[in-house]
């Protein structure tokens, strides 16, 4: 028997999984606004309650008719006013039905917004606390645009849901204390009609909460090739290597297989939903024909008969409704449980608090450092050992894909190394208060990102406390070479940049790299400078002036350059070669070419092509 009970109890869970999310849901709203979930709950009550007394009160007029004439036939004229006097009662708790049903549809809308809102704000606030390893991550990165994607609708649309339900709930109680009046039997009858379709379709919303679950890779990729195909920044390329006829068959494809599924499920809920559907239909004509006998046979009045047929006919109603609500949860659910997912995602502790190292000036070290990226079997950088003082300057050299970015991504703490330690001023970046740490770093990557913003914007972003400084701006663009060319567009440093907004100008890939990098000297108080590659697309001249300008700003700060072009490499302090992850090579320009190794052969390459 305990067996049966626990076994009950599992199934009915997972039927009824439909409703996980509800009260996650209502929860949210109560935290975005207590008043309107109070208003909301019992505009709910109201509007589930009234249509009950409605239906009592039409009995009593009804009756109250029938007795007015047998009254009327005896005594010749009858009172009116015991009749009126009920009709008026309906008319009163009509308009307070549209008051609440007004009521509800009022509170929704301030909802939805105010909750579109408020979970924007959580997507996003997590997201100032994810490390950027969370960021690369392909699974978790899903979570978080398909939480964002729908943030302004989905919880507000559970909600209603669940709150409709409630309502309908709310309604088929107050049917039900009628109806026992009547037979205890009729309500069992009309309840053991109803739960076969409702079971049904809690157990199909399931199924496709499951299947939507299942395929969402598949659900990534089109998405993704939706973007390719649609977007500004990809088009240039599709149309040129002519991909789209590729990537339209392949986005149909998968769309094949998924609507094989979709309609295998949808037949079967709806084929289901109809054989059980009319069980329901058939239990309610039974009552209703025992109605009818009941009555005919006097042991009903008028007024009941008619309370009772309304009650049914609208208990109907409700049903029905409830099964469309509980169709539609469970996508509601799927992006519920997605939200929940992305929310609950443990973020790395910050733990560092120290704002200066116990050995200043002892500058950059590090100790043995290795480091893989997530799910690699090789290691991107290992056992590097470093040092760089204030003053000096290091350059990197090295293959594509030698280690040399990651290592400028664990410097500036992106990445935690897998072992040994980087020390700054004698004390590990681990144990450096973040803030601290990234405000004695200036860098600039080869991907550095173009703002859609003002020219004098774009720079002012390398120093959030002075973004908005234009003194800054023009300071950090002469520094970086800019000042000439922003000059000569048509607003200056008000003009917008990048080509989302209206009037906005696209620079050269050029005068982008100049842009980002008098965005490195925004950054005044930084005594560590790090360029990757920054200047890649810039002439040569150019370039030899960029680094001419950059030893000049370094005096007494540290400087890491990641370049290709030798003359630049050429006269940094220390040079460092990398190969797969490992140093092969370190020493002075001079010593290295001396050295006749790998180097040396570059730089040989490389001057070869300029002869
Ligand atoms: P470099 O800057 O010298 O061109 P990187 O430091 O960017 O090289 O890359 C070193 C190695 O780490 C490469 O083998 C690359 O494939 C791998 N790698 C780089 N970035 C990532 C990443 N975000 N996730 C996983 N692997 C990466």
């Amino acid at each position: 028997m305990s067996h049966f009970a626990d076994h009950l109890v599992v199934m009915l869970t997972r039927r009824l999984g439909v409703f996980r999310y509800s009260a996650r849901a209502i929860a949210l709203v109560w935290a975005t606004s207590r008043a309107l979930t109070v208003g909301l709950a019992l505009a709910t009550l109201v509007a589930g309650a009234l249509p009950a007394v409605a239906a009592w009160l039409g009995q009593l007029i009804v009756d109250a008719v029938v007795a007015a004439r047998t009254l009327e036939h005896a005594q010749n004229g009858a009172e009116l006013w015991p009749v009126l006097r009920f009709v008026l009662f309906e008319a009163l708790v009509i308009a307070l039905m549209a008051a609440a049903q007004r009521g509800l549809s009022v509170q929704q809308a301030l909802l939805r917004v105010l909750l579109g809102q408020k979970v924007n704000l959580m997507i996003l606030d997590k997201a100032q606390r994810l490390s950027l390893a969370q960021f690369e991550d392909a699974e978790f990165y899903d979570k978080l645009t398909l939480a964002r994607r729908e943030a302004s609708t989905r919880p507000l649309a559970l909600v209603i849901k669940t709150f409709g339900l409630i309502q309908h709930a709310i309604s088929l109680a107050s049917f039900a204390v009628l109806l026992v009046h009547f037979s205890p039997w009729a309500l069992v009858l009309l309840v053991v009609g109803a739960l076969p379709v409702f079971f049904a379709e809690a157990k199909f919303s399931g199924d496709a909460f499951r299947l939507f679950r299942r395929r969402a890779p598949e659900a990534r990729m089109q998405a993704y090739l939706e973007t390719t195909l649609a977007r500004e920044d990809s088009v240039k390329e599709v149309k040129l290597f002519g991909l789209g006829p590729l990537f339209l068959k392949r986005y149909r494809a998968i769309f094949t297989k998924l609507y094989a599924e979709d309609r295998r499920l949808t037949l079967r809920r709806d084929g289901w939903g109809f054989l059980l559907g009319l069980l329901g239909t058939l239990a309610f004509y039974l009552a209703y024909t025992w109605v009818v006998v009941e009555t005919i046979n006097g042991r009903l009045t008028l007024g009941e008969m008619t309370m009772y047929l309304l009650v049914f006919k609208q208990g109907q109603t409700a049903v029905s409704a409830s099964l469309t609500a509980i169709s539609g949860m469970f996508d509601d659910n799927l992006y519920l449980s997605n939200l929940y997912a992305y929310l609950e995602q443990p973020v790395p502790a910050e733990q560092g608090t120290l704002c200066a190292g116990c050995r200043p000036g002892d500058g950059i070290r590090f100790e043995d450092v290795s480091f893989y990226y997530p799910g690699a079997t090789k290691a991107a950088i290992a056992h590097i050992d470093l040092h760089v003082e204030p003053g000096q300057s290091l350059a990197l050299v090295g293959t594509n894909g030698s280690g040399k970015t990651t290592l400028i991504k664990l410097l500036t703490r992106l990445y935690t190394p897998a072992s040994g330690r980087i020390l700054l001023d004698g004390s590990d970046l681990a144990e450096w208060d973040i803030d601290a740490l990234r405000r004695r770093v200036g860098v600039i990557f080869q991907d550095f990102l173009r703002y859609q913003l003002s020219a004098g914007e774009n720079i002012g972003v390398g120093d959030a406390v002075t973004f908005e400084d234009e003194a800054r701006w023009r300071e950090a663009a002469r520094l970086g070479m800019a000042d000439e060319f922003i000059g000569g567009l048509e607003q200056g440093y008000r003009t917008q940049l990048g080509r989302w907004f209206k009037g906005g100008r696209e620079l050269s890939g050029g005068q982008w790299q100049k842009i980002a990098l008098a965005r490195a000297y925004m950054r005044r108080d930084a005594d560590i400078l790090v360029l990757d590659e920054p200047t890649a697309a810039m002439d040569a001249a150019a370039e030899a002036q960029v680094f001419e300008h950059f030893r000049r700003h370094a005096e007494g700060k540290m400087t890491i350059l990641i370049s290709h072009r030798f003359s630049t490499v050429r006269s940094a302090d220390h040079i460092v070669v990398l190969e797969h992850g490992h140093i092969t090579e370190r020493g002075s320009h001079e010593t290295l070419l001396a050295a006749q190794g790998r180097y040396a052969e570059l730089f040989e390459l490389q001057a070869r092509g300029y002869r």
